[in-house]
């Protein structure tokens, strides 16, 4: 391996708590594309449909949308997606007890599904998992909301109020869910290095939590296909693919600490 690999191995293996930031690149070997890659969605669709103005203002967006979560073509939902060795590998940090957080940017819920808990991961632009009434706050689960749609409903609106409902993953333009930045920075003050997978690094105020870390002088390991932007202040980059480095990187840090994993069953 290179030698940038030896030297996060070098950092790593003297931390004993690590904070994960994770973006969109740790879930493309899932199969779910990236906003800012080379072949990331913003090569296809308009990301203007992807803010909340527009999703309020136009009826035919959101029933575009529900149509694509029943059909499983939005990540999440009915979509049949696992995690991939990355996801796996960040739960072998975490129960080795040297994971301090997994502070994500995603919403396919990939890193619950591979065996995260709740408290361990901070979902700082929401999840697929749960509905909201943008009016009154009530919520529901997605899978309900969607049987709703298969029923017939092409716009599910809130039973309550009448309100426009929406899944709990953030828009442009919209505040992040409360408390989850804070419990983001209460997961980043326990650690004592940072390791960045995926991200461009260059989605705020997310992108907040891995730069301050590394103005504070704690080693930051970026793993990444393509440049981001905070390259000038890591420690060392790792170019390559995250399901094969992140494996490897954590194997070699934990060694004979790596606990065995559970088996699944089929
Ligand atoms: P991004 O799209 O800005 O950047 C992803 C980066 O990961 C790119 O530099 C890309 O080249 C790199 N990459 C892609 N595949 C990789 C791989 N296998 N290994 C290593 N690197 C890889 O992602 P972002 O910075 O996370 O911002 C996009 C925003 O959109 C996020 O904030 C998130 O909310 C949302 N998003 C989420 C998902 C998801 O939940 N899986 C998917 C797309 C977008
Ligand atoms: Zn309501």
């Amino acid at each position: 391996m290179s030698d940038a690999f030896g030297d996060a191995v070098r950092i790593l293996s003297g931390s004993s708590r690590i904070l994960a930031f994770t973006g969109a690149g740790i879930s493309t070997e899932s199969g779910i594309p990236d906003f800012r890659g080379p072949d990331g969605l913003w090569t296809k669709v308009d990301p203007e449909d992807f803010t909340i103005s527009r999703y309020l203002a136009n009826p035919e967006l959101r029933r575009r949308g529900w149509r694509m979560h029943l059909e499983g073509r939005l990540w999440g939902a009915r979509a049949q997606i696992e995690p991939n060795p990355g996801h796996h590998a960040l739960v072998d940090l975490w129960r080795a007890g040297r994971l301090a957080g997994c502070v994500t940017q995603n919403i396919d819920g990939l890193h619950h599904k591979a065996g995260l808990p709740d408290a361990a991961v901070a979902e700082l632009h929401g999840n697929v998992r749960e509905v909201r009434c943008l009016d009154c706050d009530e919520r529901w689960p997605t899978e309900e909301v969607l049987q709703r749609v298969e029923a017939g409903e092409e716009e599910p609106r809130c039973g309550s109020c009448g309100g426009i409902v929406k899944t709990m993953t953030v828009m442009f333009g919209e505040e992040l869910p409360s408390g989850v930045l804070e419990r983001a920075w209460v997961m980043a003050a326990a650690a004592d290095a940072v390791v960045a997978i995926g991200s461009t690094l260059g989605v705020w105020p997310a992108a907040e939590i891995p730069f301050a870390a590394a103005k504070q002088g704690r080693p930051l390991v970026i793993i990444n296909r393509g440049a981001t932007e905070m390259d000038g202040l890591a420690s060392v980059r790792i170019e390559g693919a995250a399901g094969v480095v992140l494996p490897a990187l954590i194997d070699e840090i934990l060694g004979n600490e790596r606990p065995p994993r559970p088996t699944v069953p089929a």
